[in-house]
């Protein structure tokens, strides 16, 4: 199995097959993002998926689920992504679905019979990086959408049938938008009803432009108590009817996961704990090492 360069995946797909169809991010451009700085955006030849196929019929027979790395796999034309899951159900016949990452372009560039078409074979559980429903947040962290495009686009994918994970970040809006920023996304989520909702909290590595806004002051990051309140109003504010909220990432300081709206209260007593256990630390920052996660929590 050739896969190069950094390989991304989200943490439930620990037991997918990672196959690789393209290289880098067709965007490559968030301000938070150190994935893929050098590495240009290529399209992986058609030979190549359908070798590492062919690997995996031997190595993962029986595998269920099919991850496609990297960045924004989603960007491939529908006809491509067909291409590439006949091939997978083909060989693999025990695939059910095939995710990958997304964004809100690649959705846009997509009619609403080509969404169809990737659902019915299996197309689903798509990855995709929101991150707020504040435009300000939006247009500062360079997404290239703005939330009411955001919520015409997965509502297209609803309608087509297609699972997704709703990625958001805590912390998007900094220390002087939290509040609209908690309350923003919170109306996005609820007005889209994502099957899965996936949070982290930001931080920057080096290489990135947030890195250096964060260091020179141009962007002031949240303390442990605003991203804390952030975080209960968020929860507070979402009105979802069936929603999985997947919020173990290491870079959140109150790491959590459970189902909404079953768990909202329990959840947002879990923060109120976290709170009352870090009432010394609430003006501090918190320090980050690898993949965000917090030391001094
Ligand atoms: S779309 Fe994803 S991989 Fe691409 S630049 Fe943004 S965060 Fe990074």
């Amino acid at each position: 199995m050739s896969l190069t360069g950094m390989v991304y995946r989200p943490p439930y797909e620990a037991n997918s097959l990672l196959l690789q169809v393209t290289q880098g991010c067709s965007h490559n451009k968030c301000t938070f993002c150190s994935m893929y700085p050098d590495v240009p955006f290529t399209v992986c030849p058609m030979e190549q998926v359908e070798a590492d196929i062919e690997e995996a019929t031997s190595n993962c027979p029986d595998v269920e689920r099919v991850f496609l790395e990297h960045g924004d796999a989603f960007v491939l034309s529908a006809d491509r992504l067909i291409q590439i899951a006949d091939a997978i159900h083909a060989r693999l016949p025990q695939v059910k679905t095939i995710a990958m990452y997304a964004s809100i372009q690649n959705i846009r560039q997509k009619t609403d019979a080509e969404l169809r078409r990737l659902h019915e074979c299996g197309i689903g559980g798509l990855d995709i990086g929101v991150e707020s429903g504040l435009d300000a947040a939006l247009k500062y962290m360079n997404k290239g959408h703005t939330a009411e495009e955001a919520k015409e686009q997965l509502l297209r994918l609803t309608d087509a049938g297609i699972e997704y994970s709703f990625n958001a970040i805590l912390g998007c809006g900094g220390a002087e938008l939290w509040r609209e920023n908690a309350d923003a996304t919170a109306a996005l989520i609820n007005a889209v009803q994502p099957h899965l909702l996936f949070i982290g909290t930001l931080h920057a590595e080096p290489g990135c432009r947030l890195y250096q806004d964060m260091k020179s002051g141009v962007f002031k990051e949240c303390t442990f108590g605003q991203l804390l309140d952030e975080q209960e109003r968020l929860i507070r504010g979402l009105e979802l009817k069936d929603t999985i909220y997947f919020g173990s990432h290491p870079s959140n300081i109150v790491p959590m996961q459970g189902r909404l709206p079953d768990h909202k209260q329990e959840m947002i007593e879990v923060v109120c704990k976290k709170r009352e256990q870090l009432r010394q630390h609430l003006d501090e920052y918190p320090q980050r090492g690898g993949e965000g996660s917090i030391l001094n929590r």
